[in-house]
């Protein structure tokens, strides 16, 4: 693992612009800068754990229940029908950025397609 901080270390030290729109101690989320819908919302670990099993269970447990606690604040503010919440663990999913997150995508009726 490279020791360069990841984008997302870097939006949470407020180095690179984002729209947080949670913090505690130990989770933020804020707006994904290529959203896949309106409100699409990344979630994620302060420290920066690259996979899902690196996070320690305390960390885990505090993103999950932001996620638990944004899925209807988000849906609500962009009027979704329905919410898929998802993560890509590994480059061979998707994983892009070396940071665990979770993607938080408010889903629409007729869509056609998620994450
Ligand atoms: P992954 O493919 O790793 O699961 O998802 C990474 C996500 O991070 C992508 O949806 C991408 O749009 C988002 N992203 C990448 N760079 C930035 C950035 O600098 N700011 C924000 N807000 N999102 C980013």
């Amino acid at each position: 693992m490279s020791d360069d901080p990841t984008i997302f270390e870097q939006i949470v030290a407020g180095d690179i612009p984002a729209r947080i729109v949670y913090e505690t101690d130990t989770v933020a989320a804020f707006l994904d800068a290529n959203p896949l819908a309106p409100g699409h919302t990344l979630v994620v670990p302060k420290e920066p754990h690259e996979r899902l099993e690196d996070i320690p269970d305390d960390e885990a447990a505090a993103v999950w229940a932001a996620v638990q606690e944004l899925v209807p604040q988000i849906a609500a503010a962009v009027d979704a029908d329905a919410t898929t919440v998802g993560v890509n663990d590994g480059e061979a999913a998707g994983q892009e950025v070396p940071h665990a997150h979770v993607h938080i995508v408010p889903r629409f009726e007729g869509d056609g397609g998620g994450p």
